[in-house]
């Protein structure tokens, strides 16, 4: 399938996905008034409530009224598995509140640049969106932690530390400085490590190398001898089939595969920098304090409904996709042992400069380094194990 073919493809499915979504006329709006609320489930010793992460619980029945919300995404419109993993979660909101929440989205560049949904939110003019928390870096260097490390968190160990490790707090308690409120919106699985164009012997053969690679992969990689170079989307297989760039790394093969990296770059390697990349689903705080504790409870079933969901589908793409490379004669390289090694040196010296000149990224990084230490030790004896004699 060509790029072009794959751009006809999605649309039309996700056409098609939209216009089977859902028929508003057999839905029946929730009367809340014949399920009132007992009293008791919302306070504890006359005290409201903790919601179970970390909100106070309000009775704030909402009946009779619809609200509009304002999604902006990162993501082309119909991108396969982020932007119609998005679409699927505003059409259970809907479902699931009875038509009395709306999510109306809007693609990158279509209300605000792809980029610039972040201010956009927090400054009011959006009310929530969908994008990625290492895009953010600049803000502050601790939130490129959020969406992972590089021989960090696998997804199910991120997704362990956000919910149980402390993850969500810091994350919440950092993003409120900027009139933000975060939620896991979806999480892209282990990603490869990229496309290049000639192999790699050893690590002398990354020297110079220009490649296309963001976040603390990108920084991780440059004191290894890398020159990272950030491309849009549409500029990276022209860049690559002229030499403009070397290598370029991506998502995974069910994404990889649509963007025809392996015509003009066919050694396509595993990964280490993007274990497990967490996506966001983010809400202006203030609009987020507005909304009915019932339509919190909504988005918060549906968005943890979209985070799994994604997951598995990118797990489902990718192995589909695998096949069809491997049909195309791609195989799957490995780095050389000297990469990895020097890999997990610059990690330490990136980990470092940051924790010295940010305090919010040391803070983070301790509390990742707690839960990744503890985890290591319990996926190596069970879940290595098994994969190694599976
Ligand atoms: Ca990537």
């Amino acid at each position: 399938m060509n790029r072009r073919d794959f751009l006809t493809t999605a649309t039309t499915a996700s056409a098609a996905l939209a216009l089977s979504g859902c028929n508003d006329s057999n839905r029946q709006a929730i009367d809340y008034s014949k399920h009132p609320q007992k009293k008791d489930d919302n306070e504890v010793n006359g005290e409201a409530r903790e919601g179970a992460l970390g909100y106070k619980k309000r009775v704030n029945i909402n009946k009779n009224k619809k609200i509009v919300i304002k999604l902006a995404t990162s993501w082309p419109a119909h991108f396969p598995i982020m932007g119609t993993g998005v679409e699927k979660f505003a059409q259970r909101v809907k479902d699931v509140s009875g038509g009395s929440l709306e999510i109306k989205l809007y693609p990158k560049n279509v209300l605000v640049p792809a980029l610039a949904v972040f201010d956009a939110c927090s400054s009011g003019q959006i009310d929530a969106f969908h994008s990625g928390p290492y895009y953010w870096k600049g803000k502050n260097s601790a939130f490129s932690l959020y969406s992972g490390i590089p021989f960090g968190f696998t997804s199910e160990e991120i997704n362990s530390w956000m919910l149980f490790g402390g993850g969500l707090e810091l994350w919440r308690e950092q993003y409120a400085k900027y009139n933000l409120h975060p939620f896991m919106g979806g999480n892209t699985n282990i990603q490869m490590g990229g496309w290049f164009r000639k192999p790699i012997g050893s690590i002398d053969d990354m020297q110079g190398l220009k490649m296309r690679v963001p976040g603390l992969g990108g920084e991780v990689l440059s004191k290894m001898g890398v020159n990272p170079i950030l491309l849009p989307a549409g500029e990276i297989y022209t860049s690559l089939e002229r030499g403009v760039i070397d290598a370029t790394e991506w998502v995974g093969p069910a994404l990889d595969i649509k963007m025809g990296f392996y015509k003009v770059a066919p050694y396509y390697y595993s990964g280490w920098h993007e274990p497990g990349s967490i996506l966001e689903l983010t809400f202006n705080k203030q609009f987020w304090n507005k909304l009915a504790f019932e339509h919190q409870s909504m988005i918060e079933v549906a968005s943890s409904e979209m985070n799994s969901n994604m997951t598995y589908e990118f797990h489902a793409q990718n192995i589909h996709a695998l096949k069809k490379l491997k049909e195309l004669d791609i195989s799957i390289q490995q780095f050389p042992k000297d990469v990895i090694e020097a890999g997990k040196k610059a990690l330490k010296e990136v980990i470092s400069d940051l924790s010295t000149k940010n305090k919010d990224f040391e803070k983070v990084f301790n509390s990742i380094d707690k839960h990744l230490s503890l985890s290591k030790e319990w996926s190596d004896a069970s879940l290595r194990y098994f994969l190694n004699e599976r």
